[in-house]
């Protein structure tokens, strides 16, 4: 079955108002690309005026907490970045999974929390270097997706982003053959876990380093549905040529 692409940005801690142009005009872009869906996943400061800078387009929040409310110094819960205008929102990105310790358990928890919210959730995944090379990479990272699921998933409502981690922000890119492998692994784990349907529906982002150049060889690849893009999606003269490969 034919999915439609996804093309996200993750602005991670970059952005404040001046930046909004770029949301603006990386919206107007969209708009003649009705084959494909982009969002931009901006600082949670942000989210607010990017959904009015931009509106009709898709803005997310970068994390959110489990729980719906309560004594969680600086945290956000799901009602809150949909309050901001959040359509959708990352969890699990290895960053957060690293610097925070976040598990496999607590991913699941916040997609969770996200969806029962309404929003669409991207789920990430990914292997370290370490485990890349030990040859370990599609054990560990079927197992992690498959942990980091949450129980209820509405149709077409989550994503999931592997993102080798030592290709993240490196310039480093998984090649085609690594990518194609997890990918195809990643659906067959998805099947066996939630059922051939739902492996089939959902899409399968790939994320580390993808810039114009290189990706439409990427997103041409089996079981590719799209792509996550860091540093490549503050600017809109880098971004739109990203989502014109898709
Ligand atoms: P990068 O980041 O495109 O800057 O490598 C990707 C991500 O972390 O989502």
């Amino acid at each position: 079955m034919a999915r439609r692409k996804l093309i996200a940005g993750n602005w991670k801690m970059h952005g404040i108002a001046g930046d909004l142009g770029e949301i603006t005009r990386i919206s107007m872009a969209s708009e003649t690309l009705s084959d494909i869906d982009t969002a931009i996943c901006v600082p949670a400061t942000l989210i607010e005026r990017a959904s009015e800078a931009a509106p009709g387009f898709v803005i997310g929040g970068q994390d959110v907490h489990a729980e719906p409310r309560g004594a969680f110094t600086g945290s956000i819960s799901a009602a809150m970045l949909v309050d901001a205008g959040a359509e959708t929102v990352i969890v699990g990105h290895s960053e957060r999974r690293e610097a925070f310790g976040e598990t496999d358990a607590q991913v699941a928890a916040k997609a969770a929390a996200a969806l029962a919210a309404g929003l669409d959730v991207i789920v990430c995944c990914g292997e370290s270097l370490d485990v890349r090379e030990a040859g370990n990479a599609l054990e560990t990272v079927g197992k992690q997706i498959v942990a980091s699921l949450p129980g209820e998933i509405p149709e077409g409502k989550l994503s999931v982003a592997y993102e080798p981690i030592w290709a993240i922000g490196t310039g480093k890119v998984a090649g085609p053959d690594e990518i194609r492998e997890m990918h195809a692994h990643l659906r067959g784990e998805l099947g066996k876990a939630r059922g051939e349907t739902f492996a089939n529906e959902t899409k399968i982002l790939y994320g580390g380093s993808v810039k114009g150049e290189n990706a439409g060889d990427i997103l041409h690849l089996d079981h590719v549905d799209g792509a996550l893009v860091g540093g490549a999606s503050l600017t809109a003269d880098q971004f739109i040529p990203i989502m014109n490969a898709a």
